[in-house]
């Protein structure tokens, strides 16, 4: 199964091919012969109600579940070289007590300095770099526990590009944010695959931001019901099914 061509594959290289996937975990099967090819530069959004399977799909993808069948990375014009996947998991909690401050989690990630000897003058001014990208260098000092939905997901989001990867994966990016704080997170996203050229796959519940930012959708259900482009896969009769049986939010 392939997916139509869209305006934004012209000419674009597949960096994500993934062909007849299945996982099974236990006795359970959570997916099925599931087929999906991410192009250089586009924004695949997969949804689907919860327990479908979504986040084990991208699990597998970064290597973290067995599973059958292919899942291939190519890097158009460098063949020897596998891509760089960035991961931005789903939001973890963080203790408001906890007196961690965003320069010390880029320490602690990017560092073999111990976070409390605090950062050297060169890697804050790293980390201050890093924090630019997704326009928050004013977060640097607070705590991460006390960020807003929104800020926490800049500060991941920060931390998933550096190094630049070619393919960003984030799990349901825009949970916990609110309307105006996913609009400025899809803003960016768009900002950054276009300034990096990089390929975003994302799983979300956030419907309408699909057509303005998505090039391709992928329902599934623990296989894939429908995939094309948004206005075709939001009106599917598989959606329909898929999200008002279950009590989602079409
Ligand atoms: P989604 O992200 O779409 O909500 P998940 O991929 O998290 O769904 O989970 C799909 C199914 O796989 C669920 O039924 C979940 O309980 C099951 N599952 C996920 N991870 C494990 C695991 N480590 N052990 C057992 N079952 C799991
Ligand atoms: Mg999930």
């Amino acid at each position: 199964m392939k997916f139509p061509p869209s305006s934004a594959d012209h000419g674009h290289a597949c960096v994500l091919r993934v062909e007849n996937l299945s996982v099974n975990i236990g006795s359970d099967c959570i997916l099925k012969n599931v087929n999906l090819h991410v192009h250089c530069g586009q924004l695949v959004a997969l949804i689907g109600p919860n327990g479908a399977g979504k986040s084990t799909f991208l699990k597998a993808v970064l290597g973290q579940r067995e599973y059958e069948g292919v899942i291939a990375f190519s890097q158009p014009g460098q063949r020897s070289r596998k891509p760089r996947i960035g991961y931005v998991p789903q939001s973890p909690a963080f203790d408001p007590s906890d007196p961690v401050s965003v320069a010390d989690l880029f320490a602690c990630c990017m560092s073999r300095r111990p976070a409390f000897l605090g950062l050297g003058k060169s890697m804050r001014q790293t980390v201050l770099e890093c924090l630019e990208r997704v326009h928050g260098v004013e977060l640097i000092d607070k705590r991460v526990g006390t960020l807003s939905g929104g800020e926490l997901q800049r500060v991941l989001l920060a931390l998933a590009l550096e190094p630049m990867p070619n393919i960003l994966i984030l799990d349901e990016p825009l949970s916990g944010v609110d309307i105006e704080g996913m609009e400025n997170l899809m803003d960016m996203l768009d900002e950054i695959r276009k300034t990096y050229d990089l390929s975003i796959l994302m799983t979300t519940h956030d419907f309408s931001m699909l057509p303005r930012y998505a090039d391709q959708v992928v329902l599934i259900d623990h296989a894939v019901l429908v995939h094309g482009d948004p206005e075709t896969v939001l009106a599917s009769a598989e959606f329909a099914r898929a999200f008002q049986m279950k009590g989602g939010k079409p």
